[in-house]
């Protein structure tokens, strides 16, 4: 037997099969980097010259990811596009080599199976995958706005249907054992061994391999043999159809149409996949490795590209506590059972906190119950979960109407009316009962935390813990400290955002802190532009056209109109006419005519039951008449996307300038995550880095000739505009 072990891969032959055992030293993932495929390769070698074995195994020895893609750093330092084609090129030579491989290799996954990683296990010639959760199997490129570059466009056409592969690729999407299965992705798929077992994971992992072994045995002496896909009659009427010219010009045609249609162009990864799949299509999988190479050199030096990367980056560096490990946390109280409040209860509970949610009234917690009860339902129904652990996770919730359950809360999340008077009164309450350890936190939309800390007889323990709408769906999670919280609180606080499975930002105090800020000195230019005649269709198509996932006018309509308003008002004085010289009548005209937004039925859209269509709102309408101004400026599609879009950034370069943010990445993650600034900019500062500050200071300053301090650049944009080696990240 020979056996060999090097810095992450170990070689050993079982029953006549190698078996080659992945496994990153002190990373919870592995990685494919240019370090790691040295010794692949020199282990390939041993695996073709060692007589003893007649077949292979790939493994990972970690139970919860097989590979989680390429080593994105390996890209990242690539100055030109010939360095990036050289990235390609190389691994897809080794994986070629694997391809080539005269004894069978099988993969054995379990756990991730992602990007580059499902590369290796599509030039392996039979893959297990085993049917636990932590399985997916899929091609996220398109999200880094790459592309799968070591062959992975040709095998998955190879594996399965040309719609199946397109979907993959052009979205991204996380596939299950069942369905890769069913797909043609993986041959076999293997049941986790059940519960009751000490290490169930590792058990399963070992029986795996143990599969693994009898199969590659298998295919090398002919007792297996590797079934060919069965094709459905579609299948096989879109592969005649792609035959033809006209056929496979129609085909990538619909698939073009419908990626303009979701992303305006402003993405250019998914084009270039299509283009890589016609070339395939035309002249076969050698001219489609080719394109494949060229259009991933081409891709890895995009704008985008290195904004999404960054993205990604960010959002890691968000997945982390940097404040410390707190004490552990095992009690939550939550107080209010309306929107908000319900949902953190969710997010929480569903964690395995003990949590409590507390209301003033028998309808407000039923309210409260039934919305968690009715989004629970959703997952059994998307087999998200079963219904047995439905019933579990609403058996261990807790209501109340008082506080008498709340003694031994670890923290307590109030998400009760947005009034100061309100949340001082909680926190009495609050403080009164429990213990001195327990941290309170608030889920103020823009109510500065330190104002809210007056009502305590302990500021250190309060924190801001700003989630979004709808809070289960939403990633991001606004952390504010005010000058007297302490490091423990908000390292507990940090905690509990990261086990709810939020990417968690952490920011300053001040009135609407970060996003709420940002978002509102955006929102108080469209009020502008509304009264100047501009409407909300016209809006909504301008700003998707830009790059934001819902359109500004749309949005408010989300936020509450109500809410808005009120925010609106807090926001005008605390900033003045910086924040906006627009009537602010505006919004009460319309709260008083009940258009509070999509909640009521009617915003500045009409909202009927069961339609998608949304007409605008007459009455809405008729308030912007009512309140008209002559426009200052000509209304060109593009000077109502920047007077939005620069407005919000400017405020975001003020945060950071105020120190509101401790750092760009923040900024940018926030801004992406929490509020939808077009991804493919990275947020507002890869924005300005990427595309120059001096570019948009120069807008800036022609709408300011006009309107006035509104458009004032800060001085730290200045900075940037005046020295273009300067760069935030
Ligand atoms: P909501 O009106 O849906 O819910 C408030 C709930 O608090 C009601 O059920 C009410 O009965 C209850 N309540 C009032 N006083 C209480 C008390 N003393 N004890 C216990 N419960 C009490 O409001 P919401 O939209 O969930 O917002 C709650 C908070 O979250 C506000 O501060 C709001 O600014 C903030 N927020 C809202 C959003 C949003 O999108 N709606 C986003 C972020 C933050």
């Amino acid at each position: 037997v020979s056996s060999s072990q090097s810095k992450y891969l170990t070689y050993r032959v079982e029953d006549g099969v190698a078996v080659i055992t992945f496994d990153t030293p002190n990373s919870k993932v592995n990685t494919l980097s240019f370090e790691n495929s040295e010794e692949f390769k020199q282990i390939l070698e041993k695996f073709k010259n060692d007589n003893t074995a007649k077949a292979g195994v790939l493994i990972s020895g970690k139970p919860d990811c097989f590979i989680a893609g390429a080593d994105i750093n390996m890209l990242q330092a690539c100055k030109t596009t010939e360095d990036v084609e050289k990235v390609s090129t190389e691994s897809k030579d080794m994986l070629m080599d694997v391809e080539k491989s005269s004894k069978p290799i099988v993969a054995a996954i379990m756990g991730q199976c992602l990007g580059g990683g499902l590369e290796v296990a599509m030039s392996c010639h039979y893959r297990i995958a085993v049917k636990d959760k932590k399985t997916t199997l899929a091609l996220p490129e398109v999200m880094l706005g790459i592309l799968p570059g070591a062959g992975g466009t040709q095998r998955l056409q190879k594996l399965v249907s040309l719609p199946n592969a397109l979907d993959m690729m052009l979205t991204g999407k996380n596939i299950r054992p069942d369905k890769a299965k069913k797909m043609g992705l993986v041959n076999q798929t293997i049941e986790p061994l059940g519960p009751g077992v000490d290490e169930p994971k590792v058990n399963t992992r070992n029986y795996l391999e143990q599969v693994a072994i009898q199969t590659a045995k298998g295919l090398a002496n002919g007792s297996i043999k590797v079934a060919p896909r069965k094709k459905s009659m579609v299948d096989k009427v879109t592969e005649r159809l792609v035959s033809y010219d006209f056929g496979r010009n129609y085909v990538l045609k619909q698939a073009r149409d419908k990626i303009m249609k979701l992303t305006f162009g402003n993405y250019p990864a998914p084009l270039k996949i299509l283009e890589v799949i016609d070339e395939s299509l035309k002249h076969g999988y050698d001219q489609g490795y080719k394109a494949e190479t060229k259009k991933f050199g081409e891709l890895g030096t995009t704008k985008e590209s290195n904004a999404l990367m960054g993205l990604f980056h960010g959002q890691t560096h968000c997945k982390k506590n940097r404040f410390g490990t707190p004490p552990p946390l095992k009690k939550i109280g939550v107080l209010g059972a309306g929107l908000m409040g319900a949902g953190i209860a969710q997010v929480t509970m569903d964690k395995g906190y003990s949590t409590i949610l507390k209301d003033v009234s028998e309808a407000g917690v039923a309210r409260g119950l039934n919305q968690i009860e009715s989004n629970f339902n959703q997952k059994v129904k998307r087999k998200r979960m079963t219904s047995f652990e439905r019933d579990q996770l609403l058996g261990q919730l807790d209501t109340s109407l008082d506080y008498s359950s709340f003694k031994d809360a670890d923290m307590v999340i109030e998400a009760v009316f947005e009034d100061l008077g309100i949340k001082h009164k909680v926190i009495k309450e609050v403080e009164a009962v429990v213990p001195e350890r327990c941290v309170f936190a608030t889920n103020t939309s823009a109510l500065p935390i330190e104002q809210i800390a007056k009502g305590s007889s302990r500021p250190e323990k309060v924190i801001g813990m700003h989630y979004f709408s709808p809070v289960d769906k939403m990633q991001l999670l606004e952390i504010i400290t005010h000058k007297g919280t302490s490091k423990e609180t908000t390292s507990a606080a940090v905690e509990l955002g990261l086990k709810q499975g939020k990417t968690v930002i952490t920011v300053g105090d001040g009135p609407g802190f970060y996003t709420t800020r940002i978002l509102s000195f955006m929102m108080a230019e469209l009020l502008r532009l509304f009264q100047e005649g501009v409407r909300p269709k016209q809006v909504d198509k301008l700003s998707k056209k830009f790059g934001w996932p819902v359109g500004a006018a749309t949005l408010v309509d989300e936020v509450g109109i109500d809410v808005a308003s009120h925010i609106g008002r807090f926001m005008k004085d605390e900033f003045g006419d910086r924040y906006t010289d627009a009537d602010v009548s505006f919004m009460d005209d319309m709260v008083d005519g009940g258009n509070l937004g999509r909640k009521s039925g009617k915003g500045v859209y009409l909202y009927q039951k069961g339609s998608k269509d949304k007409p605008e709102n007459p009455a809405a309408i008729e308030i912007m008449e009512k309140t008209k101004i002559e426009p200052k400026m000509e209304l060109t599609d593009e000077n109502i996307q920047w007077r939005l879009a620069s407005r919000f950034i400017n405020e975001a370069v003020l945060c950071l300038q105020e120190g509101i943010l401790a750092s760009p990445i923040d900024g940018d993650v926030g801004a992406v995550f929490g509020l939808g600034f077009p991804p493919f900019f990275g947020g507002p500062f890869r924005y300005l880095d990427n595309h120059g500050a001096k570019q948009l200071v120069e807008r800036m300053e022609r709408f300011q000739a006009v309107y006035g301090d509104a458009f004032k650049p800060c001085d730290l944009l200045y900075d940037h505009a005046k020295d273009s080696s300067k760069r935030f990240r």
